[in-house]
């Protein structure tokens, strides 16, 4: 059965989600996974943890012709969904509505991945990305429903730093099964340094996180959760709810120990900012 995402058709769910789920947060290649993996693991012993952080996003809501006017509920919606997902890892997410900012550009509001409107709207609205989450709301080119920018990749380009969701996606849109708020959990999950569960099949390197079973491809819509599905190890079973796989808004629960974990030294690794305000 055709599935229509963000002015897009595909010829099924399975479709859309194996071509990404609308998620264009690049795909690390190894040589980076292993610089960042070495990088953490040469500065362990020196690192210091915190016990909790407090997170401050600034939403900056681009609109067109009357569409992507998300609202204060919106916010505070997506705000809590956030502080659940996160709370293992001793975080928790704040913003004020003063700091709220509605632009109106249709070049940004249909900005792709990587685009030259992507930078542009970047550089005239984010905030300090050392210090906050910046959080951008579109419409987005079309298929899309968002993508992030990965903690190690700050320092060098600061400016095009945060999370850009589809306006749909956030809770109450329209962008049926993904629009209870989700995509961007998911998203602010990349931007805190986690990979995809998937991540490299099960040839790869996997997401160099141990309590995640390494499955082959993305697994989409509302699996089973007493099934192994497409895991690689016979007697493991694929992490099909867990918030960085593909599967629907709703199936989306959980992150395990060892993600919370590497959350946390990737922040202490390369968002040392947001400690230091
Ligand atoms: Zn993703």
């Amino acid at each position: 059965m055709a599935f229509y995402i963000n002015n897009k058709e595909f010829k099924s769910q399975e479709e859309f989600c194996q071509l990404g789920r609308g998620c264009a947060t690049k795909n690390p290649n190894p040589i980076e996974i292993f610089r960042v993996d070495e990088e953490i693991a040469l500065n362990k012993s020196r690192r210091r943890l915190f016990s909790k952080l407090s997170i401050e996003v600034r939403f900056h809501h681009i609109t067109y012709g009357g569409r992507g006017l998300i609202t204060k509920t919106q916010r505070e919606e997506q705000i809590t969904l956030l502080n659940e997902a996160f709370s293992n890892a001793n975080l928790t997410f704040k913003y004020s509505e003063p700091n709220v900012q509605f632009i109106d550009n249709y070049n940004w509001y249909n900005m792709g991945h990587g685009s030259a409107s992507e930078r542009e709207a970047k550089t005239s609205l984010g905030s300090d990305a050392k210090k906050y989450l910046n959080f951008y709301t579109g419409g987005l080119a079309s298929g899309l429903l968002g993508w992030a920018t990965f903690p190690f990749d700050l320092a060098g380009d600061p400016i095009i730093d945060g999370v850009v969701v589809l306006d749909e996606s956030l809770p109450g849109g329209s962008a049926e099964p993904y629009n209870l708020g989700m995509t961007a959990v998911h998203e602010v999950g990349h931007w805190l340094g986690l990979y995809h569960t998937f991540q490299g099949g099960c040839d790869g390197i996997g997401d160099h996180v141990k309590d995640t079973p390494a499955h082959s491809s993305a697994n989409y819509g509302k699996p089973a959760i007493d099934e192994p599905h497409n895991a690689c190890v016979a007697g493991e079973f694929a992490p099909v709810q867990n918030i960085m796989n593909y599967v629907d808004d709703d199936w989306m629960k959980e992150l395990t120990e060892a993600q919370d974990a590497r959350i946390k030294e990737q922040i202490m690794m390369y968002r040392t900012g947001l400690l230091n305000k």
